[in-house]
C-alpha cells in the first residue's frame, strides 16, 4: 500500500510548538520510526514528508512540521514552510502538551477552522503530568475534538486512531475503486455469479452490480456468467480475461477452472478493502490456524437481512470452518449496527462484505478489536483460508501495489 499515488492518500499534518512530541506522535500512529530532519541550524527547512500505512486507515502521507514557535532566520523560514503545508493538509493534528493552549494553537486552531479542515486537538506527554483542568476547559472552549495522549503508551495512540478515523473527511473514507485499479481500457473481467438459493429473485446483489459499474467506468469489458458456464466462457473467449471476481461461495469450483495466469478474486474480499482494509482483516485470517475446541467466534452481518436455510453466515462459514480446523467452535452472531461492547470473549471475529454500511463503521469495529486484542477478518478471506486459495485470491491486490508505484 505504499504505493498507492501521493494524491490519494489522506494527508495529515502534524502541527504545534517545537518539543511536543510531534515526530513521536506519527512514530506511534505508524509503528515506524520516521527518518526526522533534525532542527540543527544549517538543515533543511522543507517540512518532512512521509507516506506511511496507519492501519486500518490505509495509506496516509504524513506532513512532520517545524515548530510553529521557531526562531531566527532559518526558524522564520521553517515557520513559513510549515504555513505552506496548511495548503495540502486533509485533517490537521494540532499537539501540545500539558502546558495547554497558547496563542500558537489557538492560531492553529483558527487557521484550520477558517479553511475548514477538520483538526483533533492531542495533549501529548500525559505519562509526565496531567494537564490542569482549567487549562483543559480552555480547550475544550474551542473544541470538543480533544483528546490526552502519551506517545509511549499503545492504548491512548489507539484512541487516538479512533478520533482521527472519526474526523476524517468523508471522501477519504470512500474509495470509488472495486477492481478497476486492476484492469485497463479494453481488459476483459469476468464476473461469476451462482444464482443460488440465496440470491435474490430477478436481480443481481448490490456489490455484484457496484463491481459491474466500476468496470463499465474503466471501459474495460465486464462479463457476468454462472459458475456452471464458466468452462464453456474460457473455450469461446479469443482473448483470456484480466481478472475474474466470483462470489466466495464458487471460490472453489472457480479456482479449479481459472487458468493460474488470470486473476482471480472474490467480491468479498474486493469489499474487504473498499469497506475495511484488506491488510487487517488478511492478517486476522492467521487466527483460524491456532483456534480451539470450545472457542467463540463473532460473525458480524452489518445488515438484517432474511436468514436463509443455507445462509452464509450460520451454515456454510461454520462448517468450513470447522472441516479446516477439525474443532468444535462456537458461533455467535451480530446484526446491522449492533456491535458487542465486550470482544474479549471471542477469539475471532469475522465481519460480512458490509455492503449495506460505511467504511467508518467498519473501521471502528477494527479498531475495538484491536483494542480488546481480538483478530477480525472478513467472509471472502476465511473462505479462500478454508479452502487453500487465499494467497492466490490476494494476489491482485499486490499485483495492484507494484503498479501503482
Ligand atoms: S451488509 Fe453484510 S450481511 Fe448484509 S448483504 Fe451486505 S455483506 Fe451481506
Amino acid at each position: 500500500m505504499n504505493n498507492t499515488q501521493r494524491g490519494m492518500r489522506l494527508h495529515i499534518g502534524v502541527f504545534g510548538r517545537r518539543n511536543v512530541g510531534k515526530s513521536s506522535i506519527i512514530n506511534s500512529l505508524t509503528g515506524q520510526e520516521l527518518s526526522i530532519v533534525s532542527d540543527i541550524a544549517g538543515t533543511t527547512t522543507d517540512v518532512v514528508q512521509k507516506s506511511m500505512e496507519m492501519l486500518p486507515l490505509g495509506p496516509v502521507l504524513f506532513l512532520d512540521t517545524a515548530g510553529i514557535d521557531d526562531e531566527g532566520a532559518l526558524g522564520e523560514k521553517r515557520i513559513e514552510k510549515t504555513k505552506q503545508a496548511y495548503e495540502r493538509t486533509d485533517l490537521a493534528l494540532i499537539v501540545c502538551d500539558y502546558n495547554g493552549f497558547g496563542n500558537f494553537e489557538k492560531e492553529l486552531f483558527e487557521e484550520f477552522a477558517k479553511r475548514k479542515i477538520p483538526s483533533v486537538v492531542v495533549i501529548n506527554k500525559n505519562d509526565i503530568k496531567n494537564i490542569q483542568p482549567e487549562k483543559l476547559e480552555e480547550i475544550r472552549n474551542y473544541t470538543a475534538n480533544v483528546i490526552s495522549v502519551s506517545a509511549n503508551d499503545q492504548a491512548s495512540i489507539n484512541e487516538l486512531k479512533k478520533k482521527i478515523i472519526d474526523s476524517v473527511p468523508q471522501e477519504y473514507l470512500d474509495n470509488p475503486q472495486i477492481v478497476s485499479d486492476f484492469l485497463n481500457e479494453g481488459d476483459i473481467c469476468l464476473l461469476v455469479t451462482p444464482i443460488d438459493k440465496e440470491a435474490p429473485r430477478g436481480r443481481l446483489i448490490l456489490p455484484q452490480v457496484q463491481t459491474i459499474r466500476d468496470v463499465l467506468d474503466k471501459n474495460a469489458i465486464c462479463l457476468v456468467v454462472k459458475e456452471t458456464e464458466l468452462n464453456k466462457s474460457f473455450d469461446i473467449l479469443k482473448i483470456r480475461p484480466k481478472l475474474v471476481v466470483t462470489d466466495s461461495q464458487a471460490f472453489k469450483t472457480v479456482s479449479e477452472i481459472v487458468p493460474h495466469d488470470v486473476l482471480l478474486t472474490s467480491f468479498s474480499i474486493a469489499f474487504a478493502r473498499l469497506k475495511g482494509d484488506l491488510k487487517s482483516f488478511a492478517q486476522g485470517a492467521n487466527a483460524i490456524d491456532s483456534l480451539q475446541n470450545g472457542d467463540r467466534i463473532l460473525i458480524s452481518e452489518s445488515c438484517t437481512h432474511h436468514q436463509i436455510e443455507d445462509d452464509i453466515a450460520r451454515v456454510k462459514i461454520p462448517n468450513l470452518l470447522r472441516k479446516y480446523t477439525q474443532k468444535e467452535l462456537i458461533f455467535e452472531y451480530s446484526r446491522g449496527h449492533d456491535f458487542p461492547e465486550n470482544l474479549s470473549d471471542y477469539k475471532l471475529i469475522i465481519h460480512c462484505g458490509a455492503c449495506m454500511t460505511n467504511r467508518r463503521e467498519v473501521l471502528s469495529r477494527i479498531m475495538k478489536a484491536y483494542d480488546s486484542g481480538v483478530p477480525i477478518t472478513n467472509y471472502g478471506i476465511t473462505i479462500a483460508k478454508c479452502l487453500g486459495i487465499l494467497d492466490r485470491a490476494l494476489k491482485p491486490f499486490s499485483i495492484n501495489e507494484k503498479r501503482t508505484s
